[in-house]
């Protein structure tokens, strides 16, 4: 958007620099068309005002919280992602509220002036208020300062202000804040000169010991390169080294696994991936942990026409270890803390592929039973990988063949109760699958002969 009030970028001029520029120089660049540096706060208003950004009942419940908030003598800022998304003119998702005193005590007093529910943190002093009759809720959190004690342990915290709140934040471009309280409302504060990261897109660490503190910051890094096509400062860049690898590789599962699935609820998933491999980090997570195959991408976006319950992580996970071993697979499972459903949907996908062989020319029956006892999204990613069309029968027609004869028709019949009745029923549905019948008629004809054979 050019020229749209907010600053004006004359693209010649930026091209005439750009040539000027050494080559490293013009990657960190990051070329962003919109003037960000220069924000003020009728800038930031209007912005705040701007229905495509910020949805009118977020802004009605900002300015309730600040009231809220003010009437306790607490100043209080929107922070992080918000005021990033919304400098960049992009529509704005969760709200994270940092109070300078005691953000409890903020949440106690907005669900008695306007309902709703708090779930308070008293060992982190931060709360959650879930609002009346809405999704919405907002991350209420008390300015504090932390203290890193050993490189990738959970930091030390203790109730500060809301610049040292700041401070402790992972990228100058998530450590801006905008004041709601008071006469304040729409000041921007960025110490940390997060604007003009912003306008250049880099993701700059606030001080050199950042990714030795926190190495899932580096997932975070990727996830705003790809995210805005940004790119990290050479310094920042340069800071994962061994030693930050090392305290990579010593991280728990879970930690781990979270930063991975947010990775794949972007849309730019398999490019994150492919960077964290080129950075060097993927053999810290695990030995045997494969590259993303880049062509397997768009296979993240599920076909929801197909009826299969679409889940994008597990189908991350299940494209992005489809060709390891059995042996391979539980052990990264156990390495990222998969949950059993997570590391069966894996197995069952890897599985499949390899024993495809053992089906091609079997009949849709034999397909059908082999089929039906894995999880239906590792057979559509199998589907997806190798277009083996037997599987996309199963998925759309095959599994949901039955034969019109019930338990209860046979009981009617005068069939004694047992096993029998199972064979039966999967003897009739296999004739459907098999093409053998086609018809009611035709199947109560051959139901007529299998029972005919008992006697
Ligand atoms: P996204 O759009 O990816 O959700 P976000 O900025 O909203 O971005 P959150 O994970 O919700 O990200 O975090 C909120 C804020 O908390 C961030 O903007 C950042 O300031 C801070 N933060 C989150 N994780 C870290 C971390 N590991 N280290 C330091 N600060 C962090």
């Amino acid at each position: 958007m050019l020229g749209d009030g907010f600053g004006f970028i004359n693209m010649r001029r930026l091209y005439l620099n750009v040539q000027k520029l050494h080559k490293n120089e013009i990657f960190e660049l990051g070329i962003y068309p919109c003037k960000i540096a220069s924000m003020q706060k009728d800038d930031v208003l209007r912005l705040l005002r701007d229905p495509s950004l910020v949805q009118p009942e977020k802004l009605t419940l900002l300015s309730n919280i600040a009231a809220q908030a003010e009437a306790l003598n607490m100043p209080c800022c929107v922070v992080g992602g918000f005021v990033r998304d919304l400098l960049l003119r992009k529509p704005v998702n969760d709200l994270d509220i940092v109070v300078e005193g005691d953000a409890i005590q903020v949440g106690r007093k907005l669900v008695k002036a306007y309902g709703g529910r708090l779930t308070p943190h008293f060992k982190f002093h931060t709360a959650i208020w879930y609002l009346p009759h809405s999704t919405e809720f907002a991350d209420l959190i008390t300015a504090r300062k932390e203290i890193y004690e050993k490189p990738g342990i959970l930091p030390m915290v203790t109730p500060s202000t809301i610049e040292d709140d700041l401070k402790r934040r992972d990228f100058t471009i998530n450590a801006m804040a905008i004041r709601l309280d008071g006469e304040g409302f729409g000041e921007i504060l960025d110490p940390l000169n997060g604007q003009a990261d912003l306008e250049r897109g880099l993701i700059r660490v606030l001080h050199p010991r950042s990714f030795l503190d926190d190495p899932t910051r580096i997932f975070r890094a990727v996830r705003y390169e790809v995210r805005y096509s940004f790119i990290m400062d050479s310094v920042t860049q340069g800071l994962i080294d061994a030693e930050v690898t090392k305290v990579l590789a010593s991280l728990s599962g879970e930690r781990l696994r979270h930063e991975l699935d947010l990775i794949f609820d972007e849309d730019g998933a398999a490019r994150m991936l492919l960077r964290i491999a080129s950075l060097g980090l993927v053999n810290s997570i695990h030995p045997w942990l494969p590259d993303f195959n880049q062509d397997y991408a768009d296979f993240l976006d599920m076909d929801i026409r197909l009826d299969v319950p679409a889940d994008r992580r597990t189908m991350g996970y299940i494209l992005w270890f489809m060709d390891l071993s059995e042996d391979e697979v539980f052990s990264i499972a156990k390495r990222l803390d998969f949950t059993n459903e997570l590391a069966l949907s894996v197995w069952a996908a890897a599985q499949l592929r390899r024993s495809l062989i053992t089906l091609f020319d079997s009949k849709p029956s034999v397909w059908t039973y082999a089929l039906e006892k894995l999880p239906l999204l590792s057979i559509y990613a199998v589907y997806l990988v190798t277009r083996v069309q037997a599987l996309l029968d199963y998925i759309s027609l095959w599994r949901h063949t039955r034969p019109h004869t019930t338990g209860d028709v046979l009981k009617a019949r005068g069939l004694p109760p047992g096993p029998r009745y199972g064979e039966i029923l999967t003897q009739l549905r296999s004739a459907w699958l098999d093409g053998v019948i086609d018809s009611t008629e035709s199947e109560k004809k051959l139901l007529e002969s299998l029972l005919q054979s008992e006697k």
